[in-house]
């Protein structure tokens, strides 16, 4: 069965700014879906805010496996009631992967339930990533650590809850750590959250970042067999909460 990646961001193509597509003339949710492009058991769809429902509409929603977010000036315009489905299909067990800005969103901070906020600067400091978790499927084929000519300073501390595995930490030449990759669970939801991939820098055209969100959207994909069972062993108990 394919697997069905959703690709979010908050501007649409028209919407995205010069100095961005500079980096990225399809924009940044073509950038992600160009990881996709030559996977054949995956089925990408990309969508963004000025879209109607936000661009995530329940059908959209409910045949989404995992859900990947990218958003940074516009978190205060996601619409609650976009929030609450998000957070209910993850619940339900689709896999969210929150990159970079995406922090402080409105979603990751009401899965979280902290304010999610970091230390940053614009300094186009070069970043070095480690993978401290060789073993764990999202850092498959990645190397000890490897380098970003430039990227975004974030920084400790993340207000995040412990997360449930750590699994790469960026240094960057101003000193400054940062726990750049974790997983969370809520529900039956696998979420992760990645660091890299500042607008303007060409981080998501690094071979080794696109491995790790390629990797990252198998590992936290919903399993639809599960999800079958799930649902029929649950469905009448979540059905009676709803009334
Ligand atoms: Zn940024």
């Amino acid at each position: 069965m394919p697997l069905h990646i959703t690709i979010w961001n908050e501007d649409s193509l028209q919407e995205t700014h010069e100095n961005v597509l500079k980096v990225y003339p399809k924009g940044l949710n073509g950038a992600l879906a160009a990881i996709f492009e030559d996977k054949s058991d995956c089925v990408v769809r990309t969508a963004c805010l000025c879209e109607q429902d936000g661009g995530l509409p329940e059908e959209l929603l409910a045949d989404t496996d995992v859900l990947i977010w990218w958003g940074h000036c516009k978190h205060g315009q996601v619409p609650d009631e976009v929030v609450s489905r998000v957070q209910d299909h993850v619940l339900r067990g689709m896999g969210l992967i929150v990159l970079h800005s995406g922090h402080e969103s409105k979603i990751f901070q009401r899965l979280m339930g902290t304010k999610c906020s970091l230390r940053w600067h614009e300094n186009n400091d070069k970043e070095r990533i480690f993978a401290i978790e060789p073993h764990h499927p999202i850092l498959r084929g990645i190397p000890a650590w490897f380098e970003l000519e430039a990227e975004e300073m974030y920084g400790e501390r993340f207000d995040i809850p412990a997360p449930d595995q750590l699994l790469a930490i960026g240094w960057y030449e101003s000193g400054d750590v940062f726990r750049s990759l974790c997983t969370f669970s809520r529900g039956y939801g696998k979420i992760v959250y990645f660091q890299p991939g500042h607008e303007t820098l060409p981080s998501y055209h690094n071979e080794y970042v696109k491995k790790i969100i390629g990797n990252a959207a198998r590992w936290a994909a919903r399993n639809r067999e599960l999800d079958r069972e799930l649902h029929s062993e649950f469905a009448p108990a979540l059905e009676e909460k709803k009334d």
